[in-house]
């Protein structure tokens, strides 16, 4: 990676940008870095490199640009934010602080978990820009994992799970968020990983590509008939996406995958819905999937046409239309709806907050000095319809909302639910069906001699782990009753 390209990423973006101060910032983090090296041998200054790189290509304003390039100057060497600030000005030097007072994480187990929440919602209601950098930066850092002993790749790579993946989310990041949550996936399940990369890339790989050119050229033909401009891209599914996929709807790989995917992006909204109708006049569509989001956006302010039609071959065939700045504000969120408000000239301020950020704000306010109390008041939408409840241990548990104390045996080991007799929540005893809150602290009483699980459990566990555990283990314990009665069976 070269500054020359990142300055041309950032120009892609902000053609008038001054890039006086991007080099300027480059000779400095440079001399401060000096001999430094990355774990992986490469100069260190490789990372600010890629770091800042990421930024432009998500459309990151020159500053944050900057500040990436400098996060790790006041923290790896000699160089104050004093001279930052000199240098730089007070909106980098700002940029760097929080970057660097967010990498400082002294605790833990469960307080290292929640005080790195609490950081991260404290530099968000600062300003955004911050998270970008170390959104930025963890992804880089992820690149890098191999260089890294094994358990520290492991914390590295569910810290990033944990906490980082929902929150880019949140802000709609979705290009960082799918990078590093397929990064995680990598190192949190390697087997499950290897087969699906082996079924998507090797197995399928052709076969994927023949078809969707296929629908391309169709589609191309038609489209070239009418005036406009269009592009028609293969849509990538990210594996950690289809692993989830396969998990919560309990659906094989092939059932998942054989939705082939295009987008077409085009240049107005007339003509998003102009595609639909002449990809409706090639091919039948599915009629339950047509969904019009730029009519009724999603609640985070999704908007694409989609639908899914019987292609050729009669292949379900799933179609995004949508118009370039929806394609953006879809892969990069809170980042592209800056940059296109800066580029038509609405003074929006870089560091404007959803209203989520304000209601955090408030309730880290309210709960100055009782910092226990913090995540299972935060009841926001990073953690909708998923809790996270902790071990007496203190590892950190991501469960769907609703979930009871068996539903988490499960989750913790297979042998800890079958033999699982009482619960205590936050150290209190509680039925085994109790829904679970985020933030609980969740013990579970084992008895050693317990042969199976108890099939009523079936009728409150909420995860798909637990039902299938549960059902197993009753079937096979049916069927060594069934032998005792019918010895030789
Ligand atoms: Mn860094």
């Amino acid at each position: 990676m070269t500054i020359g390209q990142v300055a041309k990423k950032i120009k892609e973006n902000y053609p008038n940008s001054d890039l006086d101060l991007l080099n300027l910032a480059y000779e400095f983090a440079l001399k401060a870095h000096g001999n430094q090296k990355r774990k992986t041998g490469e100069p260190y200054i490789q990372h600010s490199l890629h770091t800042a790189f990421t930024l432009a290509s998500i459309k990151a304003d020159l500053n944050t640009v900057i500040a990436g390039i400098l996060h790790d100057v006041p923290e790896d060497t000699d160089i104050s934010l004093e001279e930052i600030k000199k240098n730089f000005g007070d909106d980098v030097a700002f940029l760097v602080e929080g970057i660097t007072k967010l990498s400082k994480i002294k605790y833990r187990g469960v307080e290292r978990y929640r005080e790195s929440l609490r950081k991260m919602f404290l530099a968000m209601a600062q300003d955004l820009r911050v998270i970008l950098i170390k959104f930025c930066d963890r992804l880089h850092n992820l690149r890098t994992l191999d260089a890294l002993p094994k358990d520290k790749r492991i914390r590295i790579a569910k810290e990033t799970m944990e906490i980082y993946a929902p929150i880019a989310g949140l802000l709609g990041v979705w290009k960082l968020k799918w990078q590093m949550e397929d990064i995680c996936f990598k190192y949190l399940y390697p087997e499950e990983f290897k087969k699906l990369e082996y079924k998507y890339e090797i197995e399928k790989k052709a076969e994927r590509n023949k078809y969707s050119q296929k629908v391309k050229k169709i589609l191309e033909e038609h489209l070239k008939k009418e005036e406009m401009q269009f592009e028609i891209e293969d849509r990538f599914k990210h594996l950690y996406n289809i692993y989830n996929k396969m998990q919560r709807k309990d659906r094989k790989f092939d059932e998942i995958y054989d939705v082939f995917a295009l987008r077409v992006i085009v240049n107005t909204i007339p003509e998003c819905y102009k595609v639909l109708g002449i990809i409706h006049s090639i091919w039948r569509p599915k009629s339950d999937r047509i969904k019009d989001y730029i009519a009724v956006p999603k609640p985070n302010g999704y908007r694409s046409l989609h639908t899914t039609v019987f292609g050729p071959e009669n292949k379900a065939t799933e179609f995004q239309i949508r118009t370039q700045e929806m394609h953006d504000e879809a892969q990069y969120g809170i980042a592209a709806h800056w940059h296109y408000k800066a580029m038509t000239g609405d003074k929006a301020k870089l560091t404007q907050q959803p209203h989520w950020v304000k209601d955090i704000l408030n309730i880290l306010k309210a709960n100055e000095g009782s910092k226990d109390d913090f995540i299972s008041k935060v009841k926001v939408n990073v953690f909708k319809n998923r809790i996270f409840v902790f071990s007496p241990k203190g590892d950190v548990f991501d469960l769907p909302e609703d979930s009871t104390p068996i539903d988490f045996a499960y989750v913790v080991h297979t042998d800890i639910g079958h033999k699982a007799t009482a619960a205590l929540v936050n150290n209190k005893m509680a039925p085994l069906n109790q829904a679970l809150k985020n933030g609980d602290l969740v013990e579970i009483i084992t008895d050693k001699n317990r042969k199976s699980p108890n099939r009523a459990w079936l009728k409150f566990v909420k995860t798909h782990r637990a039902k299938e555990k549960i059902n197993q283990a009753t079937k096979t314990s049916k069927l060594e009753q069934l032998k005792k009665i019918i010895p030789g069976i």
